[in-house]
Order: C-alpha cells, then structure tokens, then sequence
C-alpha cells in the first residue's frame, strides 16, 4: 500500500531495521495504513492536539497520528530496536515527534502531559494493556490529564470494558469505566491485520472522562470491585466479608444475597462511600 506521508512502506521499515516481532513485548504490528488511520480518527480531532502513545513500535499508529494534524506525538518504546524507525518518522516531522525509550509502567503520563490535556492513543502490549487503563482510571485529581483514550485490547477485554450489568463480561473493569468515562466499543480489528497475527480479534475502545462522575473514592470502589468480582459466582455477603459483608451491604440497602455481577454501578459506589 503507498504511504500516504512519503515515508516508506511500514513493511520495507521492518525489513530493514530487522524488527521480527517479540512475543514477550506483545509485538503485533499494524501494516494497513488505512487501519491505523481509522484508530487515529476514533481520537476525534487531532489538529492542535497533544498525543501520548503507548509502544509506537515500527511507528505505523505513530505516522497516522502524525498525518492526521496532531500537533505534537509524544512515544514511549520499550523495545531500543524500534527508535531507528522512531528517528526516521521524526525527521520526517521536525520538531512534532518526541521519543521516550522506556517502560510505560514505569512513567508519570501526567507529567508528560503540558499544561492542556493531552489524548492517549495506543495499539497496547496485550499483557500490560489492563494495567494501564486501571491506572488511567485511577488517576487523581479527576477530570484528569486527558481528554480521551483510545485503545486497541483483546476483543475480550474490550468486551468487560464497555459491558452492562448482569452480562458475563461485566466485572471491575466495566466499573471504574462506566463510573468515571463515557466508554464505546468502536470497531473490530481482525487477526490477519496484524503482523505476526495474534491468536483472537482486536478491538478498538474509546473513553472520554465524565466531568461529574457520581461521588466516591476511586481507592474505595477499586478495593470493593476487587473483592467483589474475586469471588463473583458467591453471594456478596461471602465475597465483600474482609469489607464488612452483611453491615456493609445493610448500610447500602442492598440484599446480602445477590451476586456483584447483578449490582449497578451506582450501587457499588454506595458501598464505596460506606467503605
Ligand atoms: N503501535 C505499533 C503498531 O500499532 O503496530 C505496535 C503495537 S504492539 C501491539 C505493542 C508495542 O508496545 C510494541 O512496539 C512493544 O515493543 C511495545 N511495548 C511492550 N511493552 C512495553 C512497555 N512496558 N512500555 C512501552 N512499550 C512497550
């Protein structure tokens, strides 16, 4: 496919730098321009924009962000072999792309981010992907650093993301979306887009922040979700126990008896207020 930024095929890219795909740094790159500029405009719009990006990898989400007008892309690579191909992107386009070799666990997003809010933007490392959107979530204070993320997950994950309750998939991560973000499954990404493709379907989610998500602490209804789905084929005056089971739930009005995939989200964060 002709690249649309006159940098050369993502392809020839990964031939030369000899970027054959780790397994152990969830290494799935994306070669089809189109795809990545579709996840670059589930972002909204760029022009002006700021944009964290998580494992740029060869850089293909990378040059899409970058065509699409953001102003400026700050990437952060784990992978020292992929910062050639970084360097080569951001020559292309003086002064718009930073690099920051590094583990994404280990990096304060927020003090990356300039005094506006920023957009997060990120293909995920399959194993840290959770991870890093629980400690999105979490952030303090709330509205919070960005204005949005935008996120490609196992099919699965996306799923419990965006799930309601009383389905399978709702749990802890449906929770603390739900609570702070206006979360939306946007679209599938098929195994084959992948390079080397991986075992089940990708999908895209994108969360905004809720300005006035209901009252409670983020600590609190993270500890209560915990408990609750760590054990959530039991009764919830068995799981929330350590909590304070049965007082808890009596102080909430809410039957010790019912499971925690049958409670709303309002619901645990009445129990994270009691909490
Ligand atoms: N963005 C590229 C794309 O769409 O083709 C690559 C996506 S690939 C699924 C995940 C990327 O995250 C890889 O480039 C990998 O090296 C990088 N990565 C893995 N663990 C990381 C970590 N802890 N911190 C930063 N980057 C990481």
């Amino acid at each position: 496919m002709p690249a649309i930024d006159g940098l050369p095929p993502l392809r020839d890219v990964i031939a030369r730098f000899e970027l054959n795909a780790k397994k152990s740094l969830g290494q799935n790159f994306l070669l089809d321009l189109n795809l990545t500029q579709k996840i670059a405009r589930s972002a909204g719009n760029l022009e002006g924009e700021t944009v964290l990006e998580v494992g740029p990898g060869p850089g293909g989400l990378t040059r899409a962000l970058l065509a699409n007008n953001a102003a400026k892309v700050v990437a952060v690579e784990r992978d020292q072999r992929c910062l050639p191909a970084l360097r080569e992107i951001a020559d292309h386009y003086p002064g718009r792309l930073q690099i920051i070799e590094g583990d994404a666990l280990d990096l304060d997003f927020a003090a990356l981010a300039p005094d506006e809010q920023v957009k997060i933007v990120a293909n995920l490392p399959y194993n840290i992907g959770t991870h890093l959107l629980v400690s999105w979530l979490l952030s303090e204070p709330w509205p919070p650093y960005f204005s949005s993320l935008t996120l490609m997950f196992q099919k699965e994950v996306a799923q419990r993301i965006v799930a309601a309750p009383g389905s399978g998939a709702y749990g802890r991560l449906s929770i603390l979306s739900g609570w702070r973000t206006d979360a939306k499954l946007e679209f599938d990404v098929p195994r084959q887009a992948f390079t080397p493709p991986p075992k089940i379907t990708s999908s895209v989610v994108h969360l905004e922040p809720r300005d006035n998500p209901l009252p409670c602490s983020a600590w609190a209804l993270s500890q209560i979700t915990q408990a609750a789905f760590g054990q959530r084929r039991k009764m919830l005056r068995q799981s929330l126990k350590r909590l304070g089971g049965e007082t808890l739930l009596a102080a909430c009005d809410i039957d010790p008896r019912r499971r925690a995939e049958t409670l709303t989200i309002e619901e645990f964060c009445s129990l994270a207020r009691q909490l």
